[in-house]
């Protein structure tokens, strides 16, 4: 069974591609959407391609979108743009991958969306963490949760279904990640790869 890497960006890799703006719509499952470093006078537009775009079959979610508070792009339309995002998610029915910087106490005013939320490169303490699963996110950890004992901890007590694995854009290997996790939650590798995988189709069909 392949390694599922939920958010990545290398072409044809089992798991979720993350589409660059522009990019004509890959072979393989992908996610769209507008990331806050690429919000430009031509948002509108960018995320009118972003609609049409994720109409299609193999993409799989909305996103990477979001909040980040270290660029310095307009706090109040980096909102708007969030919240069409997630309208548009809700409409066609698919996750949407969230990329946050120092915005989480405002995500959790998202927690009554209609579809599933997964935070990605999950990079935070325990109490966010505890409040981002209380609140029914999904946490997406990356290379940081290999080398840092803190993020370890987090993942020792965080449910396996509400959880996954990326290398977004690193060349990390994701099966050292795999490896360490199985080791951490006392799984072998084998239900950990299937767990993966059945978290994806939780998040897809999620209706
Ligand atoms: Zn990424």
């Amino acid at each position: 069974m392949d390694f599922l890497d939920f958010h990545h960006h290398k072409p044809s890799q089992p798991g979720i591609y993350n589409l660059n703006l522009n990019e004509e719509i890959p072979q393989w499952k992908f996610s769209a959407g507008l990331h806050p470093k690429d919000i430009t006078e031509n948002w509108k537009s960018d995320f009118e391609r972003i609609k049409n775009i994720s109409q299609s079959y193999n993409c799989l979610a909305i996103g990477e979108c979001g909040l980040d508070a270290m660029i310095p792009i307009d706090e109040s339309l980096q909102n708007e743009i969030f919240q069409h995002h997630i309208s548009w998610a809700e409409d066609i029915k698919k996750p949407v991958i969230v990329h946050c910087v120092r915005r989480f106490s405002q995500l959790l005013h998202y927690k009554r969306a209609k579809v599933p939320f997964i935070i990605h490169g999950f990079n935070k303490k325990e109490n966010v963490a505890k409040e981002l699963l209380q609140a029914g996110f999904f946490l997406s950890f990356g290379k940081a949760a290999s080398d840092h004992l803190s993020l370890q901890q987090i993942i020792k007590d965080f449910p396996v279904h509400k959880m996954f694995l990326e290398s977004d854009d690193t060349d990390f290997d994701i099966a050292e990640l795999y490896e360490k996790v199985s080791a951490i939650k006392s799984m072998s590798l084998e239900n950990l790869k299937m767990q993966m995988w059945e978290n994806l189709e939780n998040v897809i069909n999620y209706g």
